[in-house]
């Protein structure tokens, strides 16, 4: 088997709720739920669900950007967990993130230049005149120009600042990038140019991937494995050929169904979401998923399913299985 790179063991981020002019805790946001993955070297994992499902908390959680209430991660057999603040910015070098909104977090008042030399700087990486090459180089890279290093970000359209998102995240010749939702704010004509840059720099530098989004189509073609969350919980891993020829859970199938399929004369059965994703801080009882659900049986009512391997390397978790 391929070297797992990345590990999560039982990851959980609790958000306390608190009420009263004493501001008494009364309860908590389950926004990550006892979640486990892998992600082998060299693969992209995809990350699926609605809004609020906890993908993009579990992607900052990897980083310590948000900390974990309970569980582990493992990089290269390091218990980031663990590790002190001063050890974590070291690993910052070989784990990355591209964020959603690339303007957001591209500092306006820098030029391109700084912005990618900044990494370098935080990690040491090279003198002033050997940075400056790099980021040139890193520019062309991912489909700019040397000569674009000067400009500012606003002087960028959507699709060029997310390749100045990705080229600052590539600076430090990371191993593992989380890509939070990367394509989820360009036109839909632009996310194939990112989609595609993404996967030439795989290729290129050996990278992999954690690619977290709304929609199981932007994750089809980028994808090995793919993994579907429910309010917190992951409710379906396995292979992204598996997952797309054969979901199992009645929720991958519903997420499924919203795909649009380019050939309008292929019928597929619709089996829309109806309703509205629950509120994690009131999660329903047994199975989160059973008040959207057509299958829904009593026990669902009641009793919540466990991630469980149902075929060989597919996993889920639904009383249709068990
Ligand atoms: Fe539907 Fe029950 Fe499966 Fe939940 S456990 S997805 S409610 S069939």
């Amino acid at each position: 088997m391929t070297e797992v790179l990345l590990k999560v063991d039982n990851l959980k981020k609790y958000f306390p709720i608190n009420a009263g002019v004493l501001g008494k805790k009364v309860g908590d946001v389950k926004a990550v739920d006892d979640v486990s993955f892998f992600v082998k070297k060299g693969e992209t994992l995809g990350l699926v669900g609605e809004s609020g499902c906890g993908k993009s908390t579990t992607g900052r959680m990897l980083m310590r950007l948000i900390e974990p209430t309970e569980g582990q991660v493992e990089f290269e057999g390091k218990v980031l967990t663990s590790l002190s603040s001063g050890e974590m910015r070291k690993v910052r070098k070989d784990v990355q993130m591209v964020f959603q909104d690339p303007y957001a977090s591209l500092n306006p008042r820098h030029t391109v230049e700084k912005i990618l030399e900044e990494p370098l700087i935080v990690h040491g990486i090279g003198n002033a005149q050997e940075r400056k090459k790099m980021v040139r180089e890193m520019l062309e890279t991912v489909g700019l120009s040397s000569y674009h290093a000067k400009r500012y970000p606003h002087q960028f359209s959507g699709g060029q600042r997310q390749r100045i998102g990705i080229a600052r995240a590539l600076m430090t010749k990371p191993k593992l990038i989380i890509a939070d939702e990367p394509v989820s704010a360009l036109d839909v004509s632009i996310q194939s140019q990112v989609l595609n840059l993404l996967e030439d720099l795989q290729k290129e530098f050996g990278l992999t991937y954690l690619f977290i989004a709304h929609d199981l189509g932007v994750v089809r073609h980028i994808s090995d494995r793919v993994g579907v969350m429910y309010l917190g919980r992951l409710v379906e891993i396995t292979d992204a050929e598996k997952l797309y020829e054969k979901p199992l859970h009645p929720y991958t199938e519903a997420l499924l169904a919203a795909v649009p399929i380019p050939d309008p004369t292929i019928k597929k059965e619709r089996q829309l979401l109806t309703g509205d994703i629950p509120s994690p801080a009131n999660p329903p009882l047994g199975c989160a998923f059973h008040t959207r659900c057509k299958s829904c049986m009593e026990i669902c009512k009641t009793t919540r399913p466990e991630l469980k391997e149902v075929e060989p390397g597919h996993y889920a978790a639904c009383h249709l299985y068990t």
